[in-house]
């Protein structure tokens, strides 16, 4: 291991660079500038992959997995301790990086790297967990299931957490013998890439192991598609998990699909309206509201309804937007002007079918106003789909059953919010709606290195993030194996 520099990250060596079997090289698909999304000023220029530099990766990773699948397990226990020494040792440069690329406030900043550090603390205790079983064979022999490695796992990551959504896949895959190949979003190289690459080089990860391969679809179709990479761990789109889902089955390989949201916090009549409008501004707007588990659909007693969306959007009022990086604000930018102009053409659509506009609804650059739509028509695009920016649709019910199918009639199933003084009936109603997360009295936004995650539905193919079994499961093949004193006689 080298010593642990002061500066993690030095634009002179990564500049126009991906990074291949351990060197920082010029890519085949040339290079990109990372935009600040608050200024649009360039704050750096990343290298991008080509397809061949897919295949010279996945090459050389399946060289290097094999040894590094063959170290003793105190050896890659160390290297990830190390990694989670170091995200807490640079953790004021990745937020820094953090801020400005993806545009997050500096407290959720933060909150990643911290997740990202226990994510390796996690993950350091995989290689000395016990790996298989010993079974039961009618035959006089030995006979038990092992966990191995896949081999070369792919990793494909969004641009709104890049932290948390790569290294949840990168550190438990390493851990467990595997190397990676890891493609992050275009417009967030840096944070979701190049800070996991140095950060594995300073802890002593040989190489080969980590390689990152910037790039848009067409990256990571090719990863996809390389026969040499057996697992692939996906987070973004419910449209792209969809096309990587059946890429995946043609070449008969796992995908662990993470995908949209569109999250319903049900406010029942026994709660109280302030802190219940507490949880949502947290649940609905932290990180401009683009998070897969952020509320989308509030739905709330009608006895509660009329001073609900009075609080939520005087709460939506008084919050500030503007630069991360330069002034204390609750929401920075969304990521770019596709996205901002999609959340105002549906929120014009919804106000034109009728809801109320009860705050925001306009925005000045990437800087869209925290909004809240009152009672929109239940087939407007805001309501139905995934918005993954600052704006929430609330709307009224009165009986559970009522509440039960609302939450129910979307496609997704990622996380529910129920509010309530009756916790167990808060249960009650939980197990009639399809989700692969529940939180009751707390909003939907919540991630722990040790909890599985993951949703149902169109949400993705459920919970292969989060704790010792559901990582072993994602990143491991299980392998029969016997073994006889003397070999027997067959019969023929
Ligand atoms: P996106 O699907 O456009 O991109 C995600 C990643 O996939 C990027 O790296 C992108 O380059 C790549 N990609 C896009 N098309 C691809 C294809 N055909 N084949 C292979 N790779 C492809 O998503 P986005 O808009 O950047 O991110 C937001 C989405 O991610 C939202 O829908 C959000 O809910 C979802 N998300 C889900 C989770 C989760 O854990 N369930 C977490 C965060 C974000």
């Amino acid at each position: 291991m080298t010593a642990p520099q002061d500066k993690l990250l030095d634009p002179a060596a990564f500049t126009g660079r991906i990074h291949l079997d351990g060197q920082w090289v010029e890519g085949a698909g040339g290079t990109l500038d990372s935009i600040e999304p608050a200024t649009g000023e360039v704050l750096a220029t990343v290298g991008l992959a080509g397809p061949a530099d897919v295949t010279r990766a996945a090459e050389s990773a399946e060289r290097a997995q094999q040894e590094w699948a063959a170290l003793p397990h105190p050896q890659r226990a160390a290297v990830l301790r190390r990694a989670g020494q170091l995200w807490e040792q640079h953790a004021e440069e990745v937020i820094g990086w953090n801020v400005r690329e993806v545009g997050s406030i500096p407290p959720f900043a933060g909150f990643a790297v911290h997740v990202t550090a226990e994510e390796c603390f996690e993950a350091a205790a995989l290689p000395s967990h016990p790996l298989g079983q010993v079974l039961a064979s009618a035959e006089p022999r030995l006979s038990y299931a092992q966990r191995v490695p896949v081999g070369v796992v792919g990793v494909i990551s969004p641009f709104n957490v890049p932290l948390i959504l790569g290294i949840r896949a990168v550190a438990p895959a390493l851990a467990l013998g595997n190397a990676v190949l890891l493609k992050p979003d275009p417009r967030t190289v840096v944070t979701g890439g190049i800070t996991m690459v140095r950060i594995f080089e300073e802890a002593g990860l040989p190489a080969g192991l980590l390689q990152l391969l910037p790039g848009g679809a067409d990256i990571g179709t090719a990863m996809v598609e390389d026969p040499r990479v057996r697992v692939i761990a996906f987070t973004g789109s419910t449209r792209a998990g969809r096309s990587v889902g059946e890429s995946a089955g043609r070449h008969l390989k796992r995908a662990h699909l993470e995908l949209g949201g569109n999250s319903a916090f049900i406010v029942r009549p026994d709660a109280d309206v302030e802190p219940a409008v507490n949880l949502a501004t947290w649940g609905n707007y932290l990180n401009q509201g683009q998070i897969c588990m952020s509320i989308g659909r509030h739905i709330v007693h009608e006895s509660l309804f009329d001073e609900y969306v009075t609080k939520l959007a005087a709460k939506a009022e008084s919050m500030v937007v503007g630069n991360p990086a330069t002034g204390q604000v609750h929401l920075g930018p969304v990521i770019d002007a596709t996205q901002r102009d999609r959340i105002h053409a549906w929120v014009q659509e919804a106000v034109e079918q009728g809801a109320g506009l009860a705050a925001g609804g306009t925005y000045e650059d990437l800087f869209y106003r925290p909004t809240v739509l009152a009672n929109p028509d239940r087939d407007a695009t805001i309501f139905r789909e995934e918005v993954f920016g600052p704006v929430v649709s609330v709307i009224p019910y009165a009986t559970d059953s009522e509440a039960a199918s609302l939450a129910a009639d979307t496609p997704y199933g990622l996380s529910l919010g129920i509010v309530t003084a009756d916790a167990l009936a808060g249960l009650e109603l939980a197990q009639r709606i399809p989700t692969g997360i529940v939180h009751i009295n707390d909003q939907t936004v919540n991630d722990e290195a040790t909890a599985p995650f993951g949703g149902v539905r169109t949400s993705g193919t459920g919970s292969r993030h989060g704790g010792a079994e559901a990582s072993i499961e994602a990143f491991t093949e299980t392998r029969w194996i016997t073994l006889r004193r003397e070999p027997p006689q067959y019969p023929l």
